[in-house]
């Protein structure tokens, strides 16, 4: 089934606040391209196959319930950490042509992939890096930090918030079974200076363990300067 047979996809994005319309030509090839490198290299979950776009593309686009409330159309610098094969990272290059966003990911063959795709889809408001997350050479350069099913919570805000200027925002993706995860963040939060500010819960469209919720991280004040540590350290002995 292509885009354009699916008003579904136009209505289901609509409820994000995203109008698909001058958009659904990049997207179909971005699915395309993606359906056939998954078969050569794992990007997703073989069972998530037929959820591409439930499961990863309306997931990563949930992030405009964040935008639409804190920003308008501000020009913004993104670090994606994580990304594996462009989530959220090539979802939103698509569709917020005002979002800069450097997609992080120290797996080689899916950054290869997201340059393929870049080059593809003519993108140039995605540049894609192949690093561990502990080693880039950036300092607190953005304004908006992402993580998708990367790491437990205490563990990516170590990798995110030095990247972040002072007042500035880390959106991390999680299932609504995140509670236990916020409990174990609290230490990490204090050390690092910053605070949860709010939850945004939102259902992907399918049946079932469809809850999500994006948590919101204000970055209050500077990082002390020896985070992140080294990686053995930080996953070892996380905050
Ligand atoms: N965000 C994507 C991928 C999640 S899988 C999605 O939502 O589908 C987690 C990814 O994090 C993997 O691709 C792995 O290579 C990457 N990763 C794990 N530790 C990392 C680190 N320290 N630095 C950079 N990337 C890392």
């Amino acid at each position: 089934m292509t885009l354009k047979e699916s008003s579904d996809y136009f209505s289901k994005l609509a409820e994000l606040g995203i109008n698909i319309d001058k958009k659904s030509v990049l997207l179909e090839k971005f699915i395309d391209i993606f359906l056939e490198y998954n078969q050569k290299i794992n990007l997703i979950s073989r069972n998530d196959f037929r959820f591409l776009f439930e499961k990863h593309i309306y997931d990563s686009l949930s992030l405009n319930l964040f935008l639409k409330k804190y920003y308008k159309d501000t020009p913004l610098n993104m670090l994606d950490i994580g990304t594996g094969g462009g989530f959220p990272s090539i979802p939103v290059s698509i569709f917020f042509n005002n979002i800069n966003i450097t997609a992080v990911d120290s797996t080689l063959k899916k950054i290869k992939f997201i340059e393929f795709v870049k080059n593809e889809l003519k993108l140039n408001n995605i540049n894609p890096l192949c690093k561990r997350a502990e080693e880039l050479s950036f300092g607190a350069d953005f304004d908006i930090c992402l993580s998708r099913a990367m790491a437990e919570l205490r563990i990516i805000l170590e990798y995110a918030i030095p990247y972040l200027k002072e007042g500035a925002f880390f959106v991390a993706y999680k299932s609504l079974k995140a509670e236990e995860e916020i409990k174990n963040a609290k230490n990490a939060l204090k050390i690092l200076n910053a605070e949860i500010t709010e939850q945004i819960e939102y259902s992907l469209p399918i049946e079932t363990e469809n809850k999500r919720v994006l948590i919101i991280i204000r970055k209050n004040a500077q990082t002390p300067g020896i985070y992140p540590r080294k990686n053995g350290l930080i996953l070892k002995k996380p905050l």
